[in-house]
């Protein structure tokens, strides 16, 4: 259990800040204490979250907040158990953890915060990189076809599996207390404002 929060570290106009806020009210509405609170993240700027939640947190190797999170739930099962992370950590260097997690439909609430690059490493295409967008890594423009995730969630079994924009707050706030009440697996795919590099 940390002492103090960190000091947050995102660029102004981050939708970091949204999804942040929205987990903050969501857990402080349903009533759970910062004693039954584990927020599990991978690394990439959204990885940062988890120094920001007042609870027990865990920042993990790359693309492996789901990994970890399924073994916290499973060690103790009162515990409210949320794994957060980017497009490229989950929807690509973690994807099969992603994938197996929705068959084993263990009760964890998992957050992808999609900017569709990887930003933290100054915007490179990822997994959801829509097609014909030029990035760092590919100037020609993306010529691979982006990840559906929420298509891919329930073809692997997801009982719960949306995607939200970060600046509809009520909506955001919404999906994500009914990600938490779900009895087992829930997905959310926010879509993220990265201003730094997100300029499509
Ligand atoms: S680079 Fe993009 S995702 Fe990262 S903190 Fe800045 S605005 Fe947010």
């Amino acid at each position: 259990m940390r002492s103090a929060l960190n000091t947050i570290q995102w660029c102004p106009g981050c939708g970091d800040f949204l999804a942040l806020m929205a987990i903050r009210n969501t857990l402080k509405k349903l009533n759970i204490s910062r004693e039954n609170t584990v927020i599990v993240s991978g690394v990439g700027c959204s990885g940062k979250i988890s120094q920001y939640i007042d609870g027990y947190a865990a920042e993990t190797l790359h693309g492996r907040s789901v990994p970890f999170a399924l073994g916290v739930k499973l060690a103790n099962p009162k515990l409210t158990v949320i794994a957060i992370g980017g497009d490229g950590d989950g929807y690509g260097i973690g994807l099969g953890h992603f994938l197996h997690a929705c068959r084993r439909n263990v009760d964890i609430t998992y957050i992808v915060l999609d900017n569709e690059n990887y930003a933290l490493t100054t915007g490179q295409s990822s997994p959801t990189t829509p097609l014909g967008i030029k990035t760092k890594s590919e100037p020609q423009g993306s010529i691979t076809p982006p990840l559906d995730p929420i298509a891919a969630a329930k073809l692997f079994g997801a009982g719960f599996a949306e995607a939200v924009v970060d600046r509809d707050m009520a909506a955001l706030s919404s999906t994500i207390e009914r990600a938490i009440l779900h009895p087992g697996f829930a997905h959310i795919r926010v879509h993220q404002a990265c201003p730094s590099w997100k300029i499509w």
